[in-house]
């Protein structure tokens, strides 16, 4: 017996609910020390930690924590109503400022109190955030050398094999490790998508933007700016450049326009042009 728990020291598995109950309950009271006791169950190899019972009324002197009359009639009324089947499977409590391991007072807590081979001791540190778990190695507490954080899905119940578990040092954090991974690529791909409908958005946009002003430019009457050639000397447009716009202006008046022009026959091109249509509709 004893050979074989020396070779395989107890396996723990506490659900991530309550890592994180413990370290509410621990940062509530910043500088002083707090406990409360595990619930679970137990077999041969596994320890299993779904619930815990903040330790109302336990004295808090100083750095140390004590298990009173009081406390156990408190944890033990909240176990039989809500945990009848389960067990007391350990105890946590906090060690604000001052690190994870056990004093010996908290060894003498353990051995009086949790003294069943699979019982545990969790140790939580509010300030540095680090977390530790102790237990049974034959007649010694060691601190053991890893755990599984159990997700609520996955259940104390649901057994080795059915989900892969994350099984970490004991000096990690391991519900950050466990929750944070998921949430950043779930966060990145809303990120993407978000991109993406932004820049769909801009572009449909700017399509629509674009036809439009197509359309309007074919359908409206428009102006359209020709450059011409102007003759350097007399700043006038260049002879065969200046036809279209002279000609029509002087249309209308074409008449008044062929009297002057019969007079004084010293008169320039832009009467030309004018003669030149009339013939055109004789
Ligand atoms: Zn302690």
């Amino acid at each position: 017996m004893s050979e074989q728990k020396k070779e395989k020291p107890a396996t723990l598995r506490i659900s991530s609910d309550v890592a994180r109950e413990i370290r509410q309950h621990a940062c509530s009271y910043h500088k002083t020390e707090v406990c409360g006791v595990l619930i679970g169950t137990k077999d041969e190899a596994v320890t299993s930690i779904v619930a815990c019972i903040a330790g109302a009324n336990a004295a808090q002197g100083g750095t140390h924590v004590t298990f009173t009359q009081d406390t156990w009639e408190h944890i033990y009324k909240i176990k039989d109503r809500d945990y009848p089947n389960e067990r007391i499977v350990g105890w946590y409590h906090s060690h604000p400022g001052f690190g994870v391991f056990l004093s010996d007072h908290d060894t003498f807590i353990h051995k009086n109190f949790f003294s069943s081979p699979q019982q545990v001791a969790w140790v939580y540190d509010p300030h540095s955030d680090e977390e530790g778990c102790f237990g049974w190695n034959g007649e010694l507490l060691e601190r053991l050398s890893k755990f599984a954080v159990v997700d609520r899905r996955g259940g104390e119940l649901a057994g080795a094999g059915e989900k892969p578990e994350p099984t970490l040092s004991g000096s990690g954090s391991p519900d950050e490790w466990e929750d944070a991974a998921p949430a950043k690529s779930e966060e990145k791909d809303e990120d993407l998508s978000r991109l993406a409908r932004t820049v769909s958005f801009v572009f449909s946009h700017l399509a629509v933007l674009i036809l439009g002003g197509l359309l309007v430019w074919y359908l409206l009457p428009h102006i359209v700016i020709l450059p011409v050639p102007v003759d350097p000397q007399t700043g006038q447009p260049l002879r065969e450049y200046q036809i279209s716009p002279s000609s029509d202006s002087k249309a209308p008046n074409s008449d008044q326009g062929r009297s002057n022009a019969g007079q004084s026959s010293g008169q320039r091109e832009p009467s030309k042009p004018a003669e030149t249509k009339r013939r055109n509709v004789h």
